[in-house]
């Protein structure tokens, strides 16, 4: 039995972020992982032939890059390795039609491909970007402040001051707005309105969801604003580089240690158990970055002595699953829609908006849908040192599948356990690859998927294969995340905190939540 100050559930980026921060603070931290390998969602290794290292989950760092947490701490985060592939031609989407639309860092090149599609686009999005920075400055305050009341009114009154109540109220109707609401009152291509959508099938908002426009609005915008970044040589170039910190300040990283309970004495959390039988002591704090399922009658077996509590945990809503396929590839994909698509970082597959809220649907009924949104990820574009000279990798994610299966859209495959099916689906997802780049069957020199059970499996906070730990919808963010009353990362049970992508501000790799919390423990 040791004692600690902090005692983190996972190893999840959250939690390192934390942990680095606190243990800098000369807090003693100490975290258990269940997996031999710490990250989560952010992990590289090769999963399909030596020298082809694939992303796990999270390819895109642009959230690390650009967090407070990054800003705080960059040269510490360099000192232990950290390294950014920096991306010009960040996403595209081609179409069935032969036609295809991206947006890149400069801003010529993307206005004149959107003057390909309408000339009134091409002037609208000029608008929008250069009025985007006034607009930032409050989405970004209010993503990157703890949510309390106060700290919403504090968002709200800095609006107010800066943009006068008709300019607060549009802001706020963007919040509230529909991707498909926003883009249709904005743009008139079709095309541009599929390859701005494309953005919100990345979390669970589907076109027709209140409150989705915000995503794809600001990803466009900080794309063509500022680019992308990947990791150098994989996404882990993050968790190296956090792990090093931790360790470097003196914190404790135990891999293969699976918190089996958090123990609790007097309503306050009082350490852990491991899976192991080990028990060891927190004295401040035990921080589970952890899915909220994970918690009532399973690491609390008594519950939190918050009936309330505990009923949200419960009642949490999970998002659609993802399939992740990877692939070595002898070359690129060779797109029938034009050879520049070979130097974005993704092309999205994702043909038109009515396209993307079938798919949702057929997911959300637990069907297999019969076109899956696709995000082909091409990080060798960018990276080349993540594969043996001349070859590449391809990463996959395969968007949105139901948890449980109960037909199929396409009426062909019959229904079954993810483990039973998920071949037969990856060829159905490599089909449509095909169609948009013939040949990328020959070029495959190996694979690896990971249906929405595998991705639960490697990593239980992805429950169902939600890559997004948890539905982002109006009604479960905000002051909701992950539940009314604790959105400051607190529980019923004193010293007992939670972060990770359940809680404000959510999934991604924005380190958010783990450094507002260590900020609130800590102090700044
Ligand atoms: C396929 C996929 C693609 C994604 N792509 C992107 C992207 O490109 N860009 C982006 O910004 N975000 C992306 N995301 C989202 C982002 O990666 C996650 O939201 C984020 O990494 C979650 O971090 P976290 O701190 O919540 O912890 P997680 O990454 O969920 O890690 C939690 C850790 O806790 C461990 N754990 C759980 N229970 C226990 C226990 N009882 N005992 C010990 N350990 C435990 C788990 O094993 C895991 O290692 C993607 C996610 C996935 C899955």
């Amino acid at each position: 039995m040791s004692e600690f100050d902090a005692i983190f559930v996972g190893a999840g980026h959250n939690s390192l972020a934390c942990a680095a921060h606190l243990a800098l603070k000369g807090w003693k931290a100490a975290i258990f992982e269940r997996s031999a390998t710490i990250g989560g969602a952010v992990q590289t290794h090769e999963f399909t032939l030596p020298g082809f290292r694939h992303d796990f989950g999270a390819m895109n760092l642009s959230l690390f890059a650009g967090s407070a947490f990054h800003r705080k701490y960059a040269n510490e985060l360099k000192t232990h390795g950290l390294e950014f592939a920096p991306v010009g031609d960040c996403f595209a989407s081609a179409f069935p039609d032969g036609r295809w639309f991206g947006v890149s860092n400069d801003l010529e090149k993307t206005a004149s491909r959107l003057a390909g599609f309408s000339a009134a686009d091409a002037a609208t999005w000029r608008r929008l970007v250069a009025g985007f920075m006034p607009e930032a400055e409050h989405l970004f305050r209010l993503l990157g402040s703890p949510m309390s009341g106060r700290a919403l009114a504090g968002t709200a009154w800095n609006l107010w001051r800066k943009k006068g109540f008709s300019g607060a109220l549009d802001t706020g109707r963007l919040l509230l707005s529909s991707t498909r609401a926003w883009l249709e009152e904005t743009f008139e291509s079709p095309h541009v309105r599929a390859t701005l959508a494309a953005w919100g099938m990345h979390l669970d908002f589907a076109p027709d969801i209140a409150g989705g426009a915000v995503f794809p609005y600001l990803e466009s915008m900080v794309n063509q604003s500022f680019g992308m970044v990947l990791g150098k040589g994989g996404a882990d170039t993050m968790i190296r580089a956090l792990s090093g910190m931790v360790t470097a300040a003196g914190g404790k990283i135990a891999t293969g240690a699976e918190v089996a309970e958090i123990t609790v004495a007097g309503g306050r959390a009082t350490g852990v158990r491991l899976a192991s039988g080990d028990f060891h002591i927190a004295s401040k704090a035990v921080i589970a970055g952890v899915a909220p399922r994970a918690l009532t009658g399973k690491l609390l077996p008594d519950g939190s002595g918050d009936a309330g509590f505990d009923a949200a945990m419960k009642k949490f809503r999970y998002a659609p699953g993802t399939m992740m396929i990877h692939l070595a590839l002898d070359e690129l994909p060779d797109w029938r829609a034009g050879a520049e698509l070979r130097q974005f970082a993704y092309v999205h597959l994702a043909p038109s908006l009515d396209a993307m809220s079938r798919t949702y649907q057929q997911a959300m009924a637990g069907m297999l849908p019969d076109e899956p949104v696709l995000v082909v990820g091409q990080p060798t574009a960018i990276d080349p040192s993540r594969a043996p000279e001349g070859k590449h990798v391809l990463w996959v994610q395969v968007r949105m599948l139901p948890a449980e299966i109960l037909g199929d859209a396409a009426g062909k495959i019959a229904p079954d356990r993810w483990d039973e099916v998920k071949q037969a689906y990856a060829e159905r997802v490599l089909d449509i690859i095909d169609s948009y780049a013939p040949g990328l069957r020959q070029k495959i020199l190996g694979r690896a998927v990971f249906s929405p059970l595998d991705l639960e499996r490697e990593n239980p906070n992805l429950v169902g294969g939600d890559q997004v730990c948890g539905s982002h919808h109006l009604t479960q963010n905000f002051l909701f995340r992950p539940a009314r009353g604790y959105a400051g990362w607190n529980t019923p049970v004193a010293n007992l905190h939670l972060t990770g992508a359940a809680t404000w501000p959510g999934a991604g790799t924005g380190a958010a939540s783990g450094y507002m919390l260590a900020q609130q423990l800590g102090g700044n």
